[in-house]
């Protein structure tokens, strides 16, 4: 290839963000995952005026550890933009590692957005992109991404039902012909089932437990169904006492923790198939034989797919590595012949 050439590679190399409620994922066209970091920003509040202390991977040790003048906070926890600036700022500092490598980059953006993100968010992430230095954005729905991403044939004239479990919420999608045909938002998430358990450890061990402590049990032995021989595997959990104030080790069982998700699982499973019922019947039918596919982190909790499988009688799915599936479909959509899956193209000065 020509100097000129590679310049021209490197100047318009297009990116593709999965702006998560738990996490971000940055992937470069023909780099794959290049930037995985949780969505957390620690701002310091400096007599009145706030900067931004730390985002990503560093911001989340900090969580439920800050002092008093430290905040870390997850912009988007429940699939809203909570904070519009803080936002911004984590879009940005992600953008600008990713274009530290590539200092002549000025590329073309594809972020995934919530189906339920309303105009003004959608407005709000383009605008950071544009300022980070975008040449040009563009927006993709999570489900059609998440569909591509686990290689369902969505362009076709057949139903594909998909459902991603991220941190804040969960999206349940039924596509046809590369649009949505149908999609749900339910605010249960991993961090719903995280809340669960240190809920739990308050009313049942008088335990208290932070979050990333709850996430670490969930993610070590929890369960979307009681063990069928006895207690199953067991964990030694850390906190604080609530009766004496002292730090206090506490053992819990694979029982316990699945107890403690059920409350949440079976919400997302009423929605699950209340989305069954509404999907117009030719669909409906595609989906009895093609199954369910799930995606996000949520579809790595033990014996979820089982779960679902017996609930609605349908086949269940887990896509190839859940955690990353939506942003490898969106790094996909970069690709030409999916140009009819973007929702809308900015408007730059610059195009
Ligand atoms: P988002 O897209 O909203 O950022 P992700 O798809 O990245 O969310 O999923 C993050 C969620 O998945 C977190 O709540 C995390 O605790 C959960 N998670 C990650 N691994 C597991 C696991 N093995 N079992 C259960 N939940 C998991
Ligand atoms: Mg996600």
């Amino acid at each position: 290839m020509s100097i000129l050439g590679k310049l021209t590679q490197i100047w318009s190399q297009d990116m593709a963000i999965d702006l998560g409620t738990a996490n971000t994922l940055v992937v470069l066209k023909g780099q794959g995952v290049v930037l995985n970091e949780p969505s957390v920003v620690a701002v310091v509040d400096n007599k009145g005026k706030k900067s931004v202390l730390a985002v990503g991977d560093e911001a989340k040790t900090m969580l439920g550890r800050t002092p008093g003048n430290i905040q870390a906070i997850r912009p988007l926890r429940d699939g809203v933009i909570a904070d519009f600036i803080v936002t911004e700022e984590m879009i940005k500092h992600f953008i600008k590692k990713v274009h530290k490598k590539n200092a002549f980059a000025n590329p073309r953006i594809l972020i995934c957005v919530p189906t339920g993100s309303t105009p003004v968010e959608r407005k709000a992430i383009q605008d950071s992109a544009l300022a980070a230095g975008a040449r040009k954005v563009q927006l993709i729905e999570e489900p059609i991404a998440a569909a591509i991403g686990a290689g369902l044939p969505i362009s076709e004239a057949t139903g594909s039902m998909v459902v991603d479990i991220g941190g804040g919420t969960t999206e349940i999608a039924v596509l046809s012909l590369g649009g949505v045909v149908h999609s749900s938002s339910l605010k249960v998430g991993g961090d719903t089932m995280d809340d669960a358990i240190v809920n739990f450890m308050r009313s049942v061990h008088k335990l208290a437990i932070g979050e990333s402590t709850a996430e670490r049990i969930k993610t070590d032995i929890g369960c979307a169904g009681i063990p069928d021989n006895g207690d199953g595997k067991t964990l030694t959990v850390k906190g604080r006492d609530l009766i004496n104030g002292l730090p206090r080790e506490v053992v819990i069982s694979e029982r316990q923790v699945a107890e403690a998700l059920s409350d949440s699982l079976s919400q997302i499973i009423t929605a699950l198939k209340r989305a069954l019922e509404v999907v117009p019947p030719e669909l409906a039918a595609d989906i009895v034989d093609k199954g369910i596919m799930l995606t996000g982190g949520g579809a790595l909790l033990q014996r979820l797919d089982e779960a679902i499988r017996v609930t609605t009688g349908l086949p269940v799915s887990i896509a190839d590595d859940p955690l990353t599936c939506v942003a490898r479909g969106t790094g996909m959509a970069l690709e030409e012949n999916h140009n009819h899956c973007l929702l809308y193209t900015s408007p730059s000065p610059r195009d």
